[in-house]
């Protein structure tokens, strides 16, 4: 069974360890800006939301990008970018409601979330175990679902 990540933002504190071991696993240096996951905070509300790509069931990125650079990873289930097919256009990032794609100046091209292959680094290294990678069943999807709505209200009211 395919394996989902999910977030309990009631334990983030901010420390943003996710955003560091992101960025050093698929950037190799520790930098915040080329994570693939962003600790959203309000500091006012005391409220931190780790913001990454929740996979979703019918990905708009993926119907909107022209050069068909976006797929579904068989294996793991995520939704993965091609950079060989990618043109950079920015279409996807423009059409993920969660915000969870980032564009590179340096390749000129987009990245997000893959799931680590099936192994992620901001679950292992997580102290507070705010993000967990658990079994994709019945139970976890409605609860990634209802973390997915909540989220989406939370940036629709930021953006407003
Ligand atoms: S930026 Fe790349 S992956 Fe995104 S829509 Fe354009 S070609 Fe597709």
């Amino acid at each position: 069974m395919e394996k989902v990540l999910l977030v309990e933002h009631d334990k983030c504190t901010a420390c943003r360890i996710c955003e560091l071991v992101c960025s050093a696993k698929h950037a190799g240096s520790f930098n915040p800006a080329k994570a693939r996951i962003t600790v959203a905070t309000f500091l006012e509300d005391n409220f931190f939301f780790p913001l990454t790509c929740q996979q979703c069931e019918d990905p708009l990125c993926q119907d909107v990008c022209p050069a068909g650079a976006i797929s579904r990873d068989a294996q793991t289930g995520a939704v993965v970018i091609d950079d060989q097919k990618c043109i950079g256009c920015r279409m996807c990032q423009a059409a993920c409601p969660f915000g969870a794609i980032a564009y590179s100046s340096s390749e000129q091209k987009v990245v997000k979330c893959d799931l680590c292959g099936g192994d992620p680094e901001c679950v292992l290294f997580c102290p507070w175990d705010a993000i967990k990678y658990v079994q994709a069943d019945d139970a976890a999807l409605r609860r990634r679902k209802a973390v997915g709505e909540k989220l989406k209200k939370a940036l629709q009211e930021v953006r407003l």
